[in-house]
């Protein structure tokens, strides 16, 4: 919940937050109407995922320039900011540096 376009629901109280993601998860499952979670916790991120701004084309040309002189870098900011698309981009480059294209 939050992010930088939806700022004033992270600062929500918790107790709100938790309801209304029982609610959601109820809609989404079809969860019985009225049955408590069995556990639930909520842990405040203050600065979560940085957005990405006008500063992250130069990066990329930089890392690019880089690799095409054999620096290989991966990270969330190079091919997509989740955990899978994080190991995809890693697998990619091991590839490219055991077939040397
Ligand atoms: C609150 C939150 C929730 C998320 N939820 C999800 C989710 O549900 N699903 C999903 O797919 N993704 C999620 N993500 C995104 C995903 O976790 C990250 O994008 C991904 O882990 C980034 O991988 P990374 O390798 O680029 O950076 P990181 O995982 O941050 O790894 C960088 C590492 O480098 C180390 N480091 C930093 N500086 C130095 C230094 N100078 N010397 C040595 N080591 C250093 C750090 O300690 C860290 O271990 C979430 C991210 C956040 C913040």
């Amino acid at each position: 919940m939050g992010g930088s376009q939806y700022e004033p629901q992270a600062r929500e109280p918790a107790s709100d937050q938790l309801a209304a993601v029982h609610a959601e998860l109820s809609r989404f499952y079809g969860l019985r109407a009225g049955a408590a979670p069995a556990w639930q916790h909520r842990y405040y991120w203050e600065r979560a995922i940085p957005q990405f701004d006008a500063r992250i084309g130069p990066a990329h040309a930089a890392a690019d320039t880089l690799q095409a002189q054999g620096l290989f870098a991966t990270a969330n900011w190079r091919a997509g900011v989740g955990v899978p698309d994080c190991v995809r981009h890693a697998r990619q480059l091991a590839a490219t540096l055991a077939t040397g294209r």
